[in-house]
């Protein structure tokens, strides 16, 4: 078999292949007995249209007359684009970031690796909080690096207890994603800086710079007034990685973004690295076309109450039904307890849930097997209809 070991092993694997087995049996199952019977809360795919500043947008990028709009660029990407960045970032982040410190990417997922690949030796370690985006795991082998994980204290916060136990010469980065999926947690500031002490104090002691990643594509998607705090104040060897795959709705075209604190040590040759690594990898500078559909349009003002309102709604279905949730701030993800019954095994649950034609993702891929999690960027009727569902399966009445 021409196909490597590891690559074989990992993709049959079931908790790099539940999700899209799932979405999967969803397409046969809707063939089968119609969508309308289905409650597919597999996948997360942002469902809202981009706001209409993109269509525009592009139609203007489009009739731009300009000599070689489609040719290679400098692999950080197009400077105004990197300008609208940093201004985005500033004002995120509450302190001057100048567009030398970004760099163009082909999404997160893309920023991520190369930011990876940048910072890992053979064998380093990436502590990572449970659950986490199971690409993670993935990411990380893909650089010769091992996730850690840092199992969750009470409602998914830090064990900042438990943290200088997992740190060794080896730790490069903490990684963190918030809002999360698949909790939708928002750490609060106290938590980021009882956590940016810890990586102070460790990294003194291991004689290291362990660096803070922040993987930050929904930070717009939050609810209730919460925000998502700035980290580059509180941390100076901190790496941001987003894209607009959530906030804009435009997952499919692949556009985002690295931000590199420019207090961190090494600031200048770390955004070098990463041009690089971005290079050899493969991706070698961002989509040119969306470089400039969201250097005019980053800061669109985007409507996002009708995910606030499936969040609510969704919450109401799983307390009508006695599933257990935690309540998110963000994102557009539920992760569930498994009931008891099914032996803490998700997938067990999740099977059982099919026969209902609800489909949802089972937690061992986030790390956490007792936990299921529900993407609820699904139409709201599908989310009211599903009540049903859910309580004929947990024997409850409505
Ligand atoms: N990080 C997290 C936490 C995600 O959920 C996703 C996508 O779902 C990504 C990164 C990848 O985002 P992108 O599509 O921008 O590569």
């Amino acid at each position: 078999m021409a196909i490597a070991n590891y690559i074989k092993d990992t993709m049959s694997s079931p908790e790099s292949s539940a999700i899209r087995k799932m979405f999967e049996e969803g397409v046969a199952l809707k063939k089968q007995v119609g969508a309308d019977n289905v409650f597919d809360f597999s996948l997360g795919n942002p469902d809202l249209e981009p706001p209409n500043i993109i269509e525009e947008t592009i139609k203007e990028v489009a009739a731009l007359k300009e000599s070689h709009k489609h040719a290679y660029m400098p692999n950080a990407g197009y400077d105004f684009a990197r300008s609208a960045m940093a201004q985005k970032t500033s004002r995120e982040q509450g302190m001057e970031v100048s567009a030398d410190f970004v760099i163009m990417q082909a999404g997160a997922a893309a920023a991520l690796n190369a930011v990876l690949k940048a910072l890992l030796n053979n064998g380093d370690e990436v502590i990572v909080p449970v659950p986490y985006f199971s690409e993670y795991k993935h990411y990380c082998a893909n650089h010769n690096g091992r996730l850690v994980p840092l199992m969750p204290k009470e409602d998914f916060c830090l064990d900042l207890e438990t943290l200088p136990s997992l740190i060794n010469e080896k730790t490069a980065a903490f990684l963190i994603n918030s809002p999360n999926n698949p909790t939708g947690k928002v750490y609060t500031k106290e938590e980021l800086v009882a956590l940016c002490d810890i990586l102070k104090e460790q990294g003194k002691k291991i004689g290291r710079d362990i660096y803070l990643i922040c993987d930050e594509p929904y930070r717009d998607i939050v609810y209730d007034e919460v925000k998502v705090p700035s980290v580059f104040d509180i941390y100076n060897n901190t790496i941001i990685v987003t894209s607009f795959a959530k906030n804009l709705s435009l997952p499919g075209e692949r556009i985002g973004y690295i931000a590199v604190n420019p207090k961190a040590s090494e600031g200048k040759q770390l955004v070098a690295a990463c041009t690089f690594c971005a290079r050899v990898l493969g991706f070698v500078n961002a989509n040119a076309f969306f470089q400039r559909v969201v250097a005019k349009s980053w800061d669109a003002i985007v409507d996002f109450s009708s995910y606030k309102i499936r969040r609510n709604a969704m919450l109401k279905v799983l307390d009508t039904a006695g599933i257990i949730c935690y309540k998110p701030q963000g994102a557009f993800y539920l992760f569930c307890k498994v009931p008891t019954g099914y032996n803490e095994d998700a997938s067990v649950f999740c099977d059982y849930l099919k026969t209902f034609y609800i489909l949802c993702a089972p937690g061992g891929g986030f790390g956490m097997k007792d936990y299921f999690r529900i993407s609820y960027c699904v139409n709201l009727n599908t989310i009211e209809r599903s009540q049903k569902a859910f309580c004929k399966a947990m024997n409850k009445e409505q």
